[in-house]
């Protein structure tokens, strides 16, 4: 079976549609999202510019804060703070990468926790960590989002995740072992990553490397999630598992493009509808 993401996503963007609906008709207040860009690193640009439209096709209110010509760090930290402070602004996205000179974990810091659309405050990923409500970064709540919506039963599963950003693994891992999966990470140490992976009754690969999953190394019937985004030589996009040798394996596997992909966005939405409900006491 192929897990599709573009399916889930529009359930998720449906469920916020009708939130956005309803915060208006209460409160007459649009969630506004601001969204954060500095240099003009053009993958960048495109993330963001998707992620506007997709916040427009929700009735979500976007504020550009685009600076294409950089920002030092005195002014990114007063921009973050002025944001912070404006009631009218519900949710923060601050695009990564930042430019070089300027530190990404300070400029996540300086975010307000409640404003933190990406969930990647250290206080939102403490909660993660002990298990308290929290906001969960966009990636991983996808991933888990696909397996949920399809049935995928996590109690008692043997879970591997391969990779250990904090962006992706770490926070899937935790967000596994909430729902009662026993999780193993591996990353670029691992010995053996094949003996891991063929135990792995739901499998998820963020390495960020094709191929760094073939049909050999999956269990007969596993879940297969794979978050690896890679354009090759070709132009073609791929994931991090070699789709042929594992999909006959796999009971489920998404595929690359449309699995994971479109999920990280609907979910960057929940997250700001979530905030607004929170902050105009909707919640
Ligand atoms: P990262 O480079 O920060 O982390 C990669 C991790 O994988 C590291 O922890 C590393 O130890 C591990 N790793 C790399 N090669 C490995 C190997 N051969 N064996 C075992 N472990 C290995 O990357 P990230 O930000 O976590 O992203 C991972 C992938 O997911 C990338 O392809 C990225 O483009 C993609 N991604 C997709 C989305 C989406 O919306 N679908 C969002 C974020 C990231």
């Amino acid at each position: 079976m192929t897990l599709d993401g573009k399916v889930v996503a529009q359930k998720v963007l449906d469920d916020v549609r009708a939130r956005v609906v309803r915060l208006k008709e209460r409160s007459g207040v649009a969630p506004t999202l601001a969204v954060v860009l500095v240099g003009d690193f053009v993958p960048s640009k495109v993330y963001v510019a998707n992620k506007k439209r997709a916040a427009d096709t929700v009735g979500i209110a976007s504020e550009d804060h685009i600076h294409p010509e950089g920002l030092d760090r005195a002014a990114l930290l007063g921009l973050l703070r002025r944001l912070n402070a404006d009631p009218k602004v519900h949710a923060i996205l601050l695009q990564l990468p930042l430019p070089a000179g300027l530190d990404e974990d300070e400029a996540i810091a300086a975010i307000a926790p409640e404003k933190d659309a990406d969930g990647l405050h250290p206080t939102n990923l403490g909660r993660l960590l002990a298990g308290a409500p929290s906001v969960v970064p966009c990636t991983p709540a996808g991933c888990v989002e696909i397996l949920d919506h399809y049935g995928c039963d996590l109690k008692g599963a043997e879970a591997v995740v391969i990779g250990r950003s904090r962006l992706v693994g770490k926070p899937l891992a935790q967000l596994l072992l909430a729902r009662h999966a026993t999780v193993t990470m591996c990353h670029t140490r691992t010995r053996e990553l094949a003996a891991h992976t063929r135990r792995a009754d739901v499998l998820c690969v963020a390495a960020g490397q094709p191929r760094t999953v073939t049909g050999e190394m999956v269990k007969d019937g596993a879940w297969v999630i794979d978050v690896g985004i890679n354009r090759l030589q070709t132009g073609k996009l791929v994931g991090d598992v070699e789709f042929e040798s594992v999909a006959p394996r796999a009971h489920a596997i998404t595929p690359v493009p449309g699995g994971v992909g479109p999920m990280t966005i609907a979910m960057l939405l929940r997250n700001t509808v979530r905030a607004a409900e929170r902050q105009l006491g909707a919640a």
